[in-house]
């Protein structure tokens, strides 16, 4: 077997471990690459519970008061650093701790609750909110989740008011995108009670600052010579715990202390691991799911402020002796980062609603969300920047921060070309299990024809219905029914992909990115117009018989549907030969 095809071999092993065991409930995006409106897990809009609504709504209040007098953006950025004070206060009224069970001193909110409370934050301070994210989405989420209730006991008290920090520490010189590739190694001790950790780790979100590290680390599989990553709790209180580097310079979220550190002989005790041994990556996965939705919130919380800067300046800048957004261009900008918001905030309720639902594989739509909404975040920065002129250039104004914070988004958690990949294949591997049946059942009809020919028609009645879209309220029915026949297109242009690459589409990333960009603007869609139809009902249900057109609604779905049409045609009409020759001519490759 060449190296490329065992490596290959090896892939696909651990995705098959990692994302599908046992038969699971349908999905939303699953449903999508199947040609199905799986309407129970995005209609209706999703609320907070009234009883939770009423406990946010007072935290949210602290939670704004908190900031407006406490947290200073720029000085952050100056002296790069996030005070202590300000830790504490947002220890104090609950933010590092929201989700966290109220037994152990959290504040016991549900995912929806939490991104309310993300968003805030990320309005006004992307380091402040990358570093509530480091701490409490992934640096405690492992012990949230895969802790023993003993575990939980010892730890989470203190970690949930932020008398201590959390860190996640997964990235390695070798294991950056490719995160199954960790070095670091963990060899039991001879007598079983604790594992001995070297190593090195690198660009970890308060590695220097934290007082519990969730370290992902390679330890043997039993009665085998292979070795697999475990989850360990690490104190750097541990001899042999050393930060290299405790504030690596950087260029954006400077507040945020990343740092590097290594594992010299660390002993660390077999109760401080996490979850089942050996499972170490899908406990990683799993964890940067929830970073992926609050990831949502933070984007949307500073889109929205993009939206408030741009429209102030636009409404008082003169030139030419009109005010800038009285040009078209300047209008063109506006609404599009309005569009963009309000999608942004649908996508991250939508999509946390589902990790509170209960769903239990919501990795595609995590991923969705976080490709979505970073790039329309660095598009919408980049928009308000424009409108500004020079102005913005100079550090007085918000922008030029915003820009260099904003930067790390499509890179971190996962970098948007692995994940864009990754949603395509993921997401094309239910119906490509369909078509390889029944490729198998024909080249062997004597078994399992049966089969194939229920997967033949389920196939086959998926390609020829355009799901229903079941909106409530009658204005919205012409986009619903434009949305299904984009969904019933959709799944034929993945049909046809599949039977016209079969297994080397794992390779065509151009293909994979335009059918993941179609899936992504497929479920943005959805949600824009689950919000807009429950917004509708809302209004109609207080008496207003004729409610306004929600025009940010409007533009977005017109929008949307414009670039889902655009990915699908575009996947037979496109200059990809030339582009990969030109590629390869730059690298000094051969075609
Ligand atoms: C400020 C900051 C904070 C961070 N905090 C943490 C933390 O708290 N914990 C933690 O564990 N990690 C953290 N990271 C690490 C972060 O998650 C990684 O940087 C990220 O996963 C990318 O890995 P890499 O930097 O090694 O890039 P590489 O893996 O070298 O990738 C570089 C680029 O190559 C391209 N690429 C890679 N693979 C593919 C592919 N298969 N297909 C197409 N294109 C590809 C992408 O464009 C990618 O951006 C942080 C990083 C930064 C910069």
């Amino acid at each position: 077997m060449s190296e490329v095809e065992a490596q290959r071999q090896k892939e696909i092993q651990q995705a098959e471990e990692l994302l599908f065991a046992g038969p699971q409930a349908l999905g939303f995006a699953k449903g999508l690459f199947h040609g199905h409106f799986v309407a129970d897990w995005v209609m209706p809009y999703p609320r907070v519970p009234a009883a939770q609504q009423t406990e946010l709504d007072k935290t949210l209040a602290e939670v704004r008061q908190f900031l407006d007098e406490h947290l200073d953006p720029v000085a952050i950025d100056r002296q790069a650093d996030i005070p202590r004070a300000v830790i504490d206060g947002l220890g104090r009224v609950g933010v590092l701790g929201t989700t966290a069970p109220v037994e152990f001193g959290g504040r016991g909110f549900m995912q929806m609750a939490n991104c309310q409370v993300l968003e805030e934050i990320g309005s006004r301070c992307a380091s402040t909110s990358v570093f509530v994210n480091a701490h409490h989405s992934i640096g405690i989420r492992a012990l949230l989740l895969f802790g023993t209730h003993e575990q939980k006991q010892k730890w989470l008290p203190k970690l949930v008011t932020g008398e201590q920090l959390g860190a996640f520490a997964l990235t390695e010189k070798e294991a950056g995108s490719d995160a199954a590739n960790v070095q670091m190694q963990a060899r039991p001790s001879p007598d079983g009670s604790h594992f001995i950790l070297n190593g090195e780790k690198r660009y970890i979100t308060n590695a220097a600052i934290a007082h519990v590290l969730t370290v992902m680390a390679r330890t043997p599989v039993p009665d085998s010579d292979k070795t697999a990553i475990t989850a360990f709790l690490v104190t750097p209180d541990m001899p042999g715990f050393t930060i290299l580097e405790a504030r690596m310079p950087k260029m954006g979220i400077r507040g945020t202390a990343t740092g590097r550190f290594a594992l010299r002989d660390v002993k660390v005790p077999k109760e401080n691991i996490l979850g089942p041994p050996g499972k170490g990556l899908k406990i990683a996965l799993t964890v940067l799911d929830f970073g992926r939705t609050t990831f949502g919130a933070c984007c949307t919380g500073a889109a929205k402020t993009c939206l408030r800067l741009a429209v102030e300046h636009a409404n008082t800048r003169k030139q030419f002796n009109k005010t800038l957004g009285e040009f078209h261009l300047v209008k063109k900008k506006i609404a599009r980062i309005a569009a963009d918001a309000y999608a942004m905030e649908a996508m991250t309720t939508i999509t946390a609603s589902l990790i509170d639902r209960g769903l239990e594989d919501y990795m595609i739509e995590t991923a969705m969300l976080k490709v979505f909404t970073t790039e329309r975040l660095w598009e919408a920065i980049n928009e308000a920047f424009q409108i500004y002129g020079g102005s913005a250039y100079f550090v007085d104004l918000p922008l030029e921060r915003m820009v260099r914070d904003a930067r790390i988004n499509q890179i971190g958690e996962g970098s948007n070309e692995v994940l864009t990949s990754f949603i395509a294949l993921v997401g094309m591997r239910g119906p490509g299990m369909e078509f390889k049946e029944i490729y198998d059942a024909m080249l062997k009809p004597s078994r399992g024809l049966g089969k194939a020919w229920t997967a033949g028609m389920h196939r086959l009645g998926a390609a020829v219905r355009i799901p229903d879209v079941p909106v409530r309220s009658a204005e919205l029915r012409s986009f619903a029914n434009q949305l299904g026949r984009l969904i019933w297109r959709f799944n034929i242009a993945v049909n046809r992909a599949l039977i016209a690459y079969r297994e080397p589409i794992l390779d065509l990333q151009l293909v994979q990115e335009r059918i993941a960009g179609a899936a992504m603007d497929l479920f943005a869609s959805t949600c824009v117009l689950s919000r807009w139809d429950a917004e509708l009902q809302f209004a109609r249900r207080n008496g207003d018989s004729a409610p306004q057109t929600n025009h940010a609604a409007d533009l977005f779905l017109r929008q949307s549907f414009r670039r889902i049409r655009r990915f699908l045609s575009d996947l037979s009409e496109n200059e990809d030969k030339a582009l990969l020759a030109t590629a390869n001519s730059a690298l000094g490759k051969v075609s």
